[in-house]
């Protein structure tokens, strides 16, 4: 494993605009602390909207000249922030744990993550690329060339932090775009200042990468409706992500999204499936992170025939989990980021119990650390079914037959992620086919991302897609450039 040879990175408490570490001017302060023990970590005195306005003053003017640097310049950049990644494994690691709850297990899924989409941006300088088409009018030659967009904005949670934040910006800068970041006020730290840090030691260009933590008074509006962004890219709930949608285009100026948002991940487990192993994917793609992962598993759907067998070895599976200090090597069941998640996750289980699901696992919610809850005989009317659980907390449905199993599948407004278990792979391919979401993985967990594959929703989960091609599309734009090469005849 590599070992962490330099300084640990400080200074967390400045924000990071124009390439400089300074003060935020705002008179209220975000106070980051340990969801699971508390510890107060730092305190971000939150940057003003005049702050904002240099950041995008900076990024702006950085632009131009980045975006004139050979692809090779660029390619250097990312593949240096993947070597500092390494070198400081351990001290991201160690960040993703205290700061946003993250076991250990999670926070080196979510290492592996960040590292793989940097990997994957560094070869973008190189291909990225545009074509030529013909044309019917006698003469002409046809250019598609492919531009960097300009300024991004990017707005990240807190669940991911790290990954879900570079997978915005590692992107972005490669493909000559400058970037100016709001992180969720859970995590500044792992979501924003921490990459900040890593990309300045790698020789970013001052002004390429700006780092604002501010209020959502303050800035949360102001920095989609600023000018100079020509994408907003964003990530969190679908109620925000809305707002964001009207704020980008009913404002001054029109922009582009990218939203990626909430969803509700149907886990089907058909009649010839292997069950045990089913049962092992239905605990991990349920409670990793303690559930608070878009894709995590949030609707268990079981054939009738086998409902009573996957629910008992479930229970029995379930029981055996580790839950608590997320720092432990085993623990599986970590903190839950805040009390209002808490709170939510306590009215949640409430509400299950008072619709008439069977609640065959709880447990005592010590500080911000909820066990895993498991409720059967869930119908897809309830509560558990229609919404995003973003916790420990599980209903498992019973369905009729396979078709009875899709209906219940797509009865969601959401369209992210999906997963079905069988035997039969046709079957299987069949079945995947038939549900409308972004992804769907058969014989695994609906956690799934990989840095060369889509990664994206439908209906109201959002609109575009991360990673390999798709990605690369989405943070350059599209210029036609005709060459008419003969004088064309008009007809008056
Ligand atoms: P959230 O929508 O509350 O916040 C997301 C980000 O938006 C944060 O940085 C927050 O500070 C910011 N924000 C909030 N109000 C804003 C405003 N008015 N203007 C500008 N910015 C604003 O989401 P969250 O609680 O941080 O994350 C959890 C949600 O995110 C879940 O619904 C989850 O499914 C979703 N999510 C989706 C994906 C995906 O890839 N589709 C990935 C992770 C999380």
């Amino acid at each position: 494993m590599p070992t962490n040879t330099t300084s640990a990175y400080s200074d967390f408490h400045l924000q990071f605009i124009a390439g400089e570490w300074q003060t935020g001017k705002d008179d209220s302060t975000n106070t980051n602390t340990n969801p699971y023990n508390g510890d107060t970590l730092v305190e971000i005195q939150q940057a003003t909207k005049d702050q904002l306005n240099e950041a995008y003053d900076a990024a702006t003017q950085a632009q131009e000249a980045w975006a004139k640097q050979t692809p090779a310049e660029r390619s250097a950049v990312l593949y240096k922030v993947v070597n500092i990644l390494d070198q400081r494994q351990e001290e991201i690691v160690d960040w993703l744990i205290k700061e946003s709850g993250s076991t250990r297990i999670k926070a080196m899924v979510e290492f592996g993550a960040t590292r793989a989409i940097t990997l994957e941006a560094a070869t973008f300088p190189n291909r990225v690329h545009g074509e030529i088409r013909p044309s019917n009018t006698p003469g002409k030659e046809n250019f598609i060339y492919r531009e960097p967009i300009g300024v991004v904005a990017v707005i990240s949670p807190w669940n991911f932090p790290l990954h879900l934040t570079q997978r915005s910006i590692a992107p972005a800068l490669a493909l000559g775009n400058a970037v100016v970041l709001k992180p969720a006020s859970d995590t500044p730290v792992t979501g924003g200042l921490l990459l900040a840090k890593v990309f300045e030691e790698a020789g970013l260009p001052k002004g390429l990468l700006n780092v604002v933590v501010g209020s959502g008074s303050e800035i949360g509006d102001a920095i989609v409706e600023h000018k100079a962004p020509s994408l907003v890219s964003f990530t969190g709930s679908t109620s925000v992500g809305k707002h964001i949608g009207e704020l980008a285009n009913g404002g001054e100026y029109i922009k582009q999204v990218a939203l990626e948002l909430g969803g509700n991940s149907p886990f089907v487990v058909l009649k010839d499936a292997d069950i045990e192993q089913a049962v092992k994917a239905a605990a991990f793609g349920k409670f990793l992170h303690q559930g608070q992962i878009c894709i995590a598993i949030n609707r268990v759907i079981v054939e009738d025939e086998i409902y009573d067998d996957f629910v008992e070895r479930f229970l029995a599976h379930v029981k055996t989990l580790n839950v608590g200090d997320p720092n432990k090597q085993d623990t599986a069941v970590g903190p839950i980021i805040n009390e209002k998640q808490v709170k939510s996750l306590k009215e949640k289980i409430a509400k299950a119990q008072e619709e008439g699901a069977k609640m065959i696992l709880s447990g005592e919610i010590e500080g911000q650390v909820v066990p895993p809850h498991i409720f059967t005989e869930v119908t897809r009317e309830m509560d558990l079914s229609r919404n995003e659980v973003f916790g420990p907390l599980v209903g498992i449905i019973r369905a009729k037959d396979e078709d009875d199993a899709l209906s219940i599948a797509n009865d969601s407004m959401y369209g992210l992620s999906s997963a079905v278990f069988t035997a039969d792979m046709q079957k299987g391919l069949r079945f995947a086919r038939g549900i409308r979401a972004g992804m769907t993985h058969i014989n695994d967990i609906s956690v799934n991302d990989e840095s060369n594959t889509p990664f994206g929703g439908e209906k109201n989960s959002g609109i575009g897609r991360f990673n390999g091609e798709w990605v690369l599309e989405e943070f350059t734009r599209t210029h036609w450039i005709s060459m008419q090469n003969e004088p064309r005849e008009y007809p008056f």
